[in-house]
């Protein structure tokens, strides 16, 4: 990989020699292109509805100025712009948000079953819409470990949400909980928690960029379905900061399967 160096020119000696200094910017420099990609993105994100709603407003006040029926239509798109921007905003906040606490460990005794159960529930009718279900198969109802309550349950809306629009009319997503004494990830007891489906999955060799912000396999699809982009990476930031991995995994076509491994056991 290329590296940036800023040379400082330290001192001339008499005999001529000279003392020199290097710096290493490599970091800074990736730190700032970093910052200004996700800067474009997320204008880029925020300009796609605005630029529909601002066109919108413009016929409602010129062509479709007599037209109720036009109007009703109009509105209704401009209700889908808002909330689409109204969603980026939420998932910007929360990755912030999550990004603020990424090094305060979780202390907080969080009933996971509990979590995922309620989570799955609030979607019912998101399953129900895409004439789909959302089944528990293995579930310990007893698993118990340190956490945020709300962050964990944001991992399991997300990954479940996910699941639910990757997929389509009479499939299923199913949900495993376990308990594991000893995992060789935590080296001591962790909670297994996984939701897979059965839609069209993905292409595995990209499963390293499905976590980066605004990565979607397919944008349009992504868009059209509601999705932001930001889901995975919260998701990612969230688990990270409870010390817990998240594994991927895929066949193509035949589904996906997101698997959380948390450690279950109050660090010392
Ligand atoms: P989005 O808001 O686009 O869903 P995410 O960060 O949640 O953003 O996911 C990133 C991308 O990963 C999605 O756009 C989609 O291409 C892919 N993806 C996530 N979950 C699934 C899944 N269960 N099945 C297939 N593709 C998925």
């Amino acid at each position: 990989r290329d590296k940036t160096w800023l040379v400082h020119l330290a001192r001339i000696e008499t005999d001529g020699s000279v003392l020199m200094t290097f710096e290493d910017l490599t970091a800074t420099e990736e730190a700032g292109a970093m910052r200004r990609d996700f800067v474009a993105n997320v204008s880029h994100e925020l300009r796609t509805p605005l630029t529909a709603l601002i066109g919108f407003i413009e016929t409602l006040r010129g062509a479709a100025k007599n037209d109720p029926a036009a109007q009703a239509r109009f509105l209704e798109i401009m209700e889908c712009e808002a909330a689409r921007m109204n969603r980026l905003v939420e998932d910007l906040m929360s990755l912030n948000r999550v990004e603020a606490t990424e090094r305060m460990r979780p202390s907080e005794i969080v009933d996971l079953a509990g979590v995922v159960r309620s989570v799955a529930n609030a979607l019912e009718p998101l399953a129900k819409e895409r004439g789909m279900t959302v089944v528990r198969d293995t579930f310990d109802e007893a698993v118990k470990i340190p956490g945020d309550a709300d962050q964990l349950a944001q991992v399991f809306t997300n990954l479940i949400e996910n699941a639910l629009k990757y997929s389509g009319q009479g499939q299923t997503v199913s949900l495993r909980l376990e308990r594991v004494d000893n995992h060789p990830m935590t080296r001591g007891p962790a909670a297994v928690v996984s939701v897979s489906d059965t839609g069209a999955g993905f292409d595995p060799a990209l499963i390293p960029r499905l976590t980066e912000r605004f990565y979607r396999v397919d944008s349009h699809r992504s868009r059209e379905l509601g999705g932001t982009g930001l889901g995975l990476a919260i998701v990612k930031h969230i688990v990270n900061r409870h010390r817990g991995r998240l594994r991927i995994e895929s066949t193509p076509g035949q589904g996906a399967v997101f698997t959380v491994i948390l450690p279950a056991e109050i660090a010392q």
